[in-house]
């Protein structure tokens, strides 16, 4: 029973609802820091998920943000059949003026004092570097440079993971995993998005290309002959495939009544602006969807081999599961016809709920 009764849910509240096991509030007024750590579920294994430094309009809203990513990290650890929980930090401020050295040792003190319960590793607004100076104080942190021990930049195994997700799903849509002659939009060219973009181009996939960044558009444009597009066109655009290498919920009431595309496959977290309304929406209107946590696994893959120590070759053959994973989720939401978020959030919470037996059975 809650003991909160103002008009908005108090944080225990928000806690039950999404089934969260912990939340940690950083306060240091030496550095200024202020964060959040949300560990969600821990059943598989420590809690990992990325540190995101943002300037969040209230605290309300990193909260939100939070509990929300960290739960996301659950079911995209299960899924991906790692022996990790979910986790996420966020960091109040802006990144470009608040942080420092001291900022990020002093949070990397508090992540220390979880003894191993959250491991961390960087997103936005967070780089290699501050994973580095995290590292100064705990040990409980990846995605370090490879010059220190490190895995290095995930994104390249993010994209592959994508591309793969997106060869699983124009299996199932058009006979065949052959992507020649197959059109593509790629919103975003950050990390993840060039490296897709060069893995569809080396299969002459026509790839339209879209980002806020307009320099970069037309170098990757030019890099790999790809078709730059303004960002109003992306939806109306007669493509195959879209694939949101952006921002989140660009999948949405608004979006979805005009687009044509066959199949939404990209890497952005959380593309779904409502996951119970829109997976069910596009399942009505026939466009096939590749849950983001599926296949935007291969950035987590290249953490967990880094804190298991397994090399490349074992990250590459993890992240190359996705396909088949992929397979799996499109073949259950078709047997129970339900959308395949839904179908992807079955398989993970079965694989939590099957070990949390067996861990209690002795
Ligand atoms: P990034 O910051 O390197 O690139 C993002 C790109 O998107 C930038 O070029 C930016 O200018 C562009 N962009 C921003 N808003 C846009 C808009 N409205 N329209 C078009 N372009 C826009 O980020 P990234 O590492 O490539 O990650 C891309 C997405 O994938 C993010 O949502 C991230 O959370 C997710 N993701 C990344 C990884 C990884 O390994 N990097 C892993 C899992 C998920």
């Amino acid at each position: 029973m809650s003991v909160h009764n103002a008009n908005f849910p108090s944080v225990l509240d928000q806690l039950a609802a999404s089934g969260h096991k912990k939340v940690v509030f950083c306060n240091d007024p030496d550095t200024g820091l202020k964060a959040i750590i949300a560990i969600h579920d821990t059943t598989l294994g420590p809690a990992l998920g990325g540190t995101r430094m943002w300037n969040y309009v209230s605290e309300a809203e990193a909260l939100e943000d939070v509990l929300r990513l960290s739960k996301g990290m659950t079911y995209k650890s299960a899924i991906t059949g790692l022996n990790l929980g979910g986790g996420k930090a966020v960091i109040i401020g802006d990144p470009r003026k608040m942080k420092t050295e001291a900022l990020m040792r002093s949070f990397g003190r508090f992540i220390k004092n979880l003894n191993g319960e959250f491991i961390t590793a960087e997103d936005m607004g967070t780089t290699t570097r501050d994973m580095e100076f995290i590292r100064m104080e705990t040990e409980f942190v990846t995605g370090v440079p490879e010059s220190i021990g490190g895995a290095g930049n995930p994104a390249p195994f993010t994209a592959k993971g994508v591309f793969l997700g997106i060869k699983a799903c124009v299996k199932e849509v058009f006979g065949t995993d052959m992507l020649a002659g197959k059109s593509v939009v790629v919103q975003g060219t950050g990390n993840v998005g060039e490296n897709l973009v060069e893995l569809l181009r080396q299969e002459n996939v026509e790839v339209y290309v879209s980002d806020i960044n307009e320099e970069r558009l037309q170098m990757i444009a030019r890099k790999y002959k790809a078709k730059p597009i303004e960002a109003d066109k992306i939806f109306t655009i007669g493509a195959d495939i879209y694939a949101p290498c952006a921002l989140g919920a660009t999948v949405n009431d608004k979006t979805i009544k005009s687009m044509k595309f066959a199949i939404i496959a990209g890497s952005a977290n959380n593309q779904l602006a409502d996951e119970q309304v829109h997976g069910q929406m596009l399942l009505d209107k026939g466009i096939l969807y590749a849950p983001d946590y599926l296949i935007n696994a291969g950035g987590l893959i290249s953490c967990y081999s880094e804190l298991t120590g397994f090399g490349k070759k074992r990250t590459m053959q993890l992240t190359e599961n996705i396909y088949d994973a992929t397979r799996e989720v499109i073949k259950l939401s078709k047997q129970e016809n339900i959308p395949t978020n839904s179908a992807a959030a079955h398989i993970a919470e079965k694989r939590i709920s099957d070990i949390k037996k067996i861990k209690s059975s002795y």
